[in-house]
């Protein structure tokens, strides 16, 4: 642990100095955003004391990314969520904006060291340690991404930034710098197991001991993650963060069982339930989506941020001495579909496919066939063969029953040969609208 002191703190213990902060947060809110003194003021609380403490959060309206863009003018680019002054601000951030025009997230200097710390302590509870090589392949220049690679120096690794789209340059740094680790997102770690196979390179015969898998849902499906670690004999633990709140938030240990929060006394978490923004418990395999509040932020703190990703919790102990939550992600609420009234995560329809390996590749698209989230059944998902299977009717019907079992979902299930669906060396795009 990268800190022991602070990491392995008894939860309770943790709670009760995050309520200090969160108090002194919404005091500084009330001062200085103009946002949240609105909004705030409009659900009844007009002062950072009739707003109580951690235990009353729930009391308290969510803030949907959307609120935030609404209030973005030409004199204030950032939104009127911005607290700093110009001065204070050392970094810009511009969110990739799956959604259309990319949103800035400004940073203090404390505000972006925390943020490092944070991140360091996510990636360091992969066991990867003082000394080691680690190459990354995020194209995170411009991105929020960019700020977990500071992290790794703060583990005191060394560092070997590479980005992505070029494979070829990778696979050459991997032979000849000879890294202890890699960090990917899940399906580019994928595609390069792939690519190693064609190019008859053995990535099982590499240094790599350690793949950080991260920026999208995958690294921890049971039958995903089991394909990476085969094809690169190396151990996959997965982090996650979310730009506006922060960078690698979470980062999973070596028991594998889920993510600890890294950014724990920065970063007060929650559940809501999607469709009515009614908090659940966050109780041992509860399900729900992760909502996020800045405990000690400056530039722009952000209160009951709604993160789109959904999770489940694990609270038993972790045999890592790590206290508190943990969190595996489900998927992302955007790309869920309500299916007759059940909701549906293409990731976890892929994880429910995956278990029919080496018969199938693992890739599948889901193929909706009007817009919206609400679908009628059945619900066209493309599964694509493994090299050479030979998929029939019989495959097809016990995949359907599976999923049917595991998601209460009807299908219709429609095997594609191998190389048919699109790879990615970024993220993979697990819905297609017809
Ligand atoms: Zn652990």
């Amino acid at each position: 642990m990268l800190a022991p002191e602070v990491e392995s703190l008894p939860w309770g213990e943790q709670l009760e100095l995050d309520d200090e902060s969160y108090r002194t947060q919404l005091a500084y809110l009330f001062d200085r955003s103009a946002f949240y003194r609105e909004k705030l003021s409009t659900a009844g609380f007009d002062s950072s004391d009739a707003a109580g403490g951690l235990a009353e959060i729930a009391l308290l309206p969510l803030t949907e990314k959307r609120e935030l863009r609404e209030t973005c003018t030409r004199d204030n680019p950032i939104g009127a969520h911005l607290c700093a002054t110009p001065s204070e601000i050392v970094r810009i951030y511009s969110t990739s904006g799956t959604t259309g025009a990319p949103s800035y997230v400004p940073l203090t200097a404390a505000d972006l060291d925390n943020w490092v710390i944070a991140s360091a302590r996510s990636y360091a509870a992969s066991g990867v340690t003082v000394g080691q090589r680690i190459v990354s392949t995020y194209n995170a220049g411009p991105f929020v991404a960019g700020a977990a690679l500071a992290a790794f120096e703060r583990i005191g690794l060394s560092h070997i930034p590479l980005g992505t789209g070029n494979t070829e340059r990778l696979m050459l740094a991997i032979e000849l710098l000879r890294p202890d680790a890699v960090v990917l997102t899940p399906s580019y770690a994928a595609y390069l197991v792939e690519s190693a196979a064609l190019r008859n390179v053995d990535l099982r015969a590499s240094s790599v001991e350690r793949m950080l898998v991260a920026g999208e849902p995958g690294g921890g499906e049971p039958a995903f993650r089991a394909k990476l670690e085969e094809g690169w004999g190396a151990k996959v633990t997965e982090a996650m963060g979310i730009g506006d709140i922060g960078v690698s938030l979470w980062g999973e240990c070596e028991e594998q069982d889920g993510m600890h929060l890294g950014a724990r006394g920065f970063v007060h978490a929650e559940l809501v339930e999607p469709e009515t923004g009614v908090a659940v418990e966050l109780s041992d395999g509860a399900t729900g989506e992760l909502v996020l509040t800045h405990l000690q932020h400056r530039a722009a703190p952000l209160l009951r941020f709604r993160t789109r990703d959904h999770v489940e919790v694990r609270t038993s102990a972790c045999r890592c001495g790590r206290t508190g939550p943990r969190v595996r992600c489900i998927g992302r609420t955007d790309d869920m579909l309500i299916v007759r009234g059940v909701n549906v995560f293409p990731s976890a329809i892929r994880e429910v496919v995956s278990a029919f390996a080496p018969d199938v590749s693992g890739h599948i698209v889901v193929k909706p066939q009007t817009q919206g989230v609400k679908q009628q059944p059945p619900l066209p998902v493309s599964v694509e063969l493994a090299q050479g299977a030979a998929g029939d009717d019989a495959l097809a019907e016990a995949i359907r029953r599976r999923l049917r079992e595991a998601l209460v979902v009807q299908t219709r299930v429609e095997l594609v040969p191998w190389g048919s669906l699109q790879r990615s060396e970024y993220k993979s795009k697990l819905v297609e609208h017809s």
